[in-house]
């Protein structure tokens, strides 16, 4: 049976809460927090590349159609 591992803070070593995205001790972002921001990241820059690739399209299109 998989028991939790005790999070700690990378900085002060504090025991965290499981899903804390802040130390309350020093206040330094937890991993998984530093996790789900880059994945946000990710997302969000993914989402920016699809419209520029949807509006780039749709520019190509009406050109040629001229
Ligand atoms: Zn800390």
């Amino acid at each position: 049976m998989a028991t939790a591992t005790p999070l700690t803070c990378d900085r002060c070593q504090a025991p965290l809460a499981e899903d804390a995205a802040y130390c309350d001790n020093c206040g330094e972002r937890t991993r998984r927090a530093r996790r789900m921001v880059r994945l946000a990241v990710r997302v969000e820059l993914l989402f920016i590349a699809l419209v520029i690739l949807l509006v780039a399209g749709f520019t190509l299109v009406y050109t040629l159609q001229r």
